[in-house]
C-alpha cells in the first residue's frame, strides 16, 4: 500500500457542498449510460460516468452520504440531503470507482477529466426522442464488450 501524501488533483461536490469527494489521480474513461436505472435516477435521458481507482479516491465531507442498492450488481452513492447521484461502484470491480462525471469541480479540476465521450452503453433503453451526436464514442447495447464478465449483465 502506498504511503504516499499525493495532493488532491479532482474535486467535487454534491448541489447543496455537503458530500464532497477528492481524487489524488486523473480521471479515466467517460461513458454515458442509458439505462432505465441511470435514466430515472439522474432524471436525463443518460448518465455521464467517469472513473477514478478506489485507492485515489476520498470522501473529504461524506456525513450526509447514502449508499443505495437498487441491483444487485452495483452499489451507488447520493448526498442524502439535495439528493445528487455521487458515485456508482460494481460489486465485480471494487477497485474502480465510478463516479457521476457532472459533480466534478471542472475548475478546481483543470486537465483532469476527459473531454470525449468513450462509449454509449445499453443503447437499448435510450429515448427516441434523444437523438445521440456524432461524437465517436463506441456504441453498445447493455454493457461494453470488454466489461462482459467482468460485470454481470442485466442490471
Ligand atoms: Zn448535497
Ligand atoms: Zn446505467
Amino acid at each position: 500500500m502506498s504511503t504516499s501524501t499525493t495532493n488532491p488533483v479532482v474535486y467535487g461536490s454534491c448541489y447543496c457542498q455537503k458530500t464532497t469527494y477528492a481524487t489524488t489521480a486523473p480521471l479515466y474513461g467517460l461513458t454515458y449510460c442509458y439505462c432505465r436505472m441511470c435514466r430515472l435516477l439522474h432524471g436525463s435521458p443518460f448518465a455521464a460516468f467517469t472513473n477514478v481507482d478506489s485507492s485515489h479516491f476520498r470522501w473529504t465531507r461524506s456525513d450526509r452520504l447514502v449508499e443505495i442498492n437498487l441491483s444487485k450488481y452495483a452499489t451507488r452513492t447520493i448526498c442524502g440531503e439535495c439528493r445528487s447521484p455521487m458515485t456508482m461502484v460494481y460489486h465485480a470491480k471494487p477497485n474502480e470507482v465510478g463516479i457521476v462525471a457532472v459533480t466534478v469541480d471542472e475548475s478546481k479540476s483543470k486537465d483532469q477529466v476527459p473531454e470525449k465521450v468513450e462509449a454509449h452503453i445499453f443503447l437499448e433503453c435510450k429515448p427516441a426522442w434523444f437523438v445521440i451526436p456524432e461524437d465517436g464514442g463506441e456504441r453498445s447495447m447493455g454493457i461494453l464488450e470488454r466489461m462482459r464478465g467482468v460485470v454481470p449483465e442485466g442490471l
